[in-house]
């Protein structure tokens, strides 16, 4: 059986990875979103096992030792990790795996899993992605400003990937990944 791809995909906090991986997972149940381990605490909605795992310290640091991770980082005074099982289990079955992931994570992929496919979500300009952080209203100052600090750095390192894709318009943008995601090689 044919294998299924993964797919990474990074960009500064902000700039919409999230509402487009939502709508591309609307539009292709073909494709499976791995659900992250983190020690961040839940944002006001966010669901145990369907937006994160939420574990402590403790757990996380035991899942890196066990080698129960396909890859992980420390992101703005949290860590952050991909389970390694499931990603396994629905690649050899056949079905894509995409990884929502930050930069350090994504650079652990390319060393680890070079056949991944790794695009880089930009944003149309630092204040704009200012303006998505402040607008989506759920980070505290001080995460906020961890997080603009770290996206230009995050932005520089955007020529690493296979694909760059602007995301100005939500609905152009989707039209380009989703051309980056199903135009045979
Ligand atoms: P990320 O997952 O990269 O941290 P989100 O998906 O949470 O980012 O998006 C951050 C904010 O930006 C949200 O309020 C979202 O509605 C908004 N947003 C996302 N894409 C666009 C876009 N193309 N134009 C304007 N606002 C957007
Ligand atoms: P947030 O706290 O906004 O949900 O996520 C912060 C950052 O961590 C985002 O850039 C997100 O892509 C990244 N992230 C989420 N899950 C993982 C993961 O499993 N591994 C790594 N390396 N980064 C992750």
């Amino acid at each position: 059986m044919k294998k299924g791809r993964l797919i990474v995909m990074t960009g500064p906090s902000g700039v919409g990875k999230g509402t487009l991986v939502r709508s591309l997972l609307n539009c292709h149940p073909d494709l499976h979103l791995s659900i992250s381990v983190t020690t961040r605490s839940p944002r006001p909605g966010e669901i145990n096992g369907q937006d994160y795992y939420f574990v402590d310290r403790h757990r996380f640091q035991e899942m890196v030792e066990q080698g129960e991770l396909l890859e992980w980082a420390e992101f703005a005074g949290n860590c952050y990790g991909t389970p390694l099982i499931p990603v396994k289990e629905h690649i050899e079955a056949g079905t894509s795996v995409l990884l929502e992931i930050e930069l350090e994570g994504a650079r652990q992929i390319r060393r680890t899993f070079p056949s991944a496919l790794r695009i880089f979500i930009m944003p149309p300009s630092i204040d704009e992605l200012e303006r998505r952080l402040r607008g989506r209203g759920q980070d505290s100052e001080d995460a906020i400003r961890r997080r603009l600090m770290r996206a230009k750095a995050e932005m520089d390192a955007a020529n690493e990937f296979d694909f760059e894709v602007i995301n100005d318009d939500l609905d152009f943008a989707l039209q380009r990944l989703e051309s980056v995601l199903y135009t045979p090689v």
